[in-house]
């Protein structure tokens, strides 16, 4: 199979994370820069998912008003992807029907990976229920994409390649907050050091 080519079987699962009116929309409160050029090749994959009779999942970052993951509470991020607001919202133009939808942070935990919340606290993990659906589908193969690159993405690939899963990243299909610059490329090396197989970056 060329290094380029997804493929999509029953034993595959397609991840499409946070691909949120408040990451993806201009207007959006967090905007992910160039978020909503994703949308076209995130639709791609959830059709071949489709055709080949994978699973597809999507996840929602699904906070309550206030959590100290937002800045105004003392934590990292300004306000986004407040729970059952636009901002939380599925982007309109992704074209989805999920098998599972995963709304993470729904507790005020840092919600980054589809696997697993972190306490803001103490920093503990937790899991989503993610694994286990998987496990119980016999999922052996991961592909992420969505946003953002550097962040739920990553975090979301190296948790799926930790828990023994063939996983790959389309970078294509995803775009980095990069609030340091040079974060998305970080991220890049990141994934490929960690066994993640990247399809769709530059060379
Ligand atoms: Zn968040």
């Amino acid at each position: 199979m060329p290094d380029d080519v997804i493929a999509y079987d029953p034993r595959t699962a397609l991840v499409v994370v946070d691909v949120q009116n408040d990451f993806a929309d201009p207007s959006g409160s967090l905007y992910v820069a160039g978020g909503d050029d994703i949308i076209p090749a995130v639709n791609d994959e959830i059709a071949a998912a489709r055709a080949g009779g994978a699973t597809v999942v999507t996840t929602q970052d699904w906070h309550p008003p206030a959590t100290p993951h937002f800045t105004t509470d003392g934590g990292t991020w300004p306000v986004h992807c407040v729970r059952a607001t636009w901002g939380a919202e599925l982007h309109p133009d992704l074209d989805i029907e999920a098998d599972l939808v995963v709304r993470k942070g729904t507790g005020g935990e840092d919600g980054y990976s589809a696997f697993t919340v972190l306490d803001p606290d103490t920093g503990a993990a937790s899991p989503t229920g993610l694994g286990g659906y998987l496990r119980e589908r016999g999922v052996q193969r991961v592909v992420v994409v969505g946003l953002a690159a550097d962040v739920c993405v990553k975090a979301t690939a190296l948790d799926a390649v930790a828990a023994g899963l063939d996983t790959t990243v389309r970078w294509d299909a995803t775009r980095a907050v990069d609030v340091e610059p040079g974060d998305g490329d970080r991220a890049l090396t990141e994934l490929r050091d960690a066994g993640v197989r990247v399809v769709g970056a530059e060379p």
